[in-house]
């Protein structure tokens, strides 16, 4: 997760015992975050996280606790069905994977059946070629016919939605782009794998999956600028705590620091 930086560094970012320490097994805290927006009666998902159709055995890689998206929005009393509209940042598993879901015989099926699926042309081009440093990230469950079906596919920055603009921020992936909402307390951008947690918050900070470190670097420098000078709040998708910041300038280390916030969102 932390790239070039040696364990012996990272490791003094979580200190101590508990959830926010490093397990026996390696292994760090890590959430797939999601936005569910809603405005004049529809609903819109940003990301997806991973979904329900992992093996066991993957599970017990990443020890995942939840059951994937559709159970999550089940939990609120939403309905997947009613989503009109799915804004997916990149197309590895940990984001689009809930995409789809395990049918009642056992095969994939669309979790969002009456949604369009908004990503870049890029993007979805470079998931089905495959073109990662991962191999199996770009898994073939999750971007079959169904899912190429109901996809928008958009070329830089546009205002995909009436108040939602996708933003390109690449490095993680060539096709990688972020999500700023407009909302009654000021635009409020969901951060993808350009900076996922607040230990991230460094120009360093790639990982090491990144197929562009330098231009990942450089991508998160410009979003964390202009998140300053447009006062956008960042939401950001791996956070394991609290996801919620502004930027403000850190004049010590002569960088960007993150600050919490309350502003726009609410936790379920
Ligand atoms: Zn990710």
């Amino acid at each position: 997760m932390f790239g070039l930086i040696p364990r012996v560094v990272w490791m003094k970012w979580f200190p101590g015992e508990g959830p926010d320490a490093i397990d026996a097994q390696n292994r760090m805290p890590l959430e797939q975050n999601s936005l569910l927006l809603e405005r004049e009666g529809k609903l819109v998902v940003v990301e997806v996280g991973i979904g329900d159709k992992m093996s066991a055995k993957e599970r017990g890689m990443y020890e995942q606790a939840d059951g994937g998206i559709h159970a999550a929005l089940g939990a609120i009393g939403c309905d997947a069905r009613d989503v009109s509209a799915v804004v997916v940042t990149h197309l590895h598993f940990d984001h689009a994977g809930g995409l789809t879901r395990r049918g009642a015989d056992g095969s994939a099926v669309l979790t969002f059946p009456n949604a369009e699926i908004i990503t870049q042309r890029t993007e979805w081009e470079d998931a089905l070629a495959n073109k990662s440093t991962m191999h199996k990230t770009y898994l073939r469950d999750h971007l079959g016919p169904q899912v190429a079906e109901r996809v928008r596919l958009v070329e830089g920055e546009a205002e995909v939605l009436p108040g939602i603009r996708v933003v390109p921020m690449a490095g993680h992936t060539w096709g990688q782009q972020g999500v700023v909402i407009q909302t009654g307390t000021g635009p409020v951008c969901f951060v993808p794998d350009v900076m996922p947690t607040k230990r991230h918050c460094r120009p360093t900070c790639n990982m090491s999956y990144d197929v562009e470190p330098y231009t990942s670097m450089l991508s998160r420098e410009a979003m964390l600028s202009r998140a300053h000078a447009e006062g956008w709040t960042l939401v950001l998708d791996h956070e394991p705590g609290w996801p919620v910041f502004r930027v403000e300038r850190d004049e010590e280390r002569g960088g960007w620091g993150l600050v919490e916030s309350d502003t726009a969102i609410k936790r379920k």
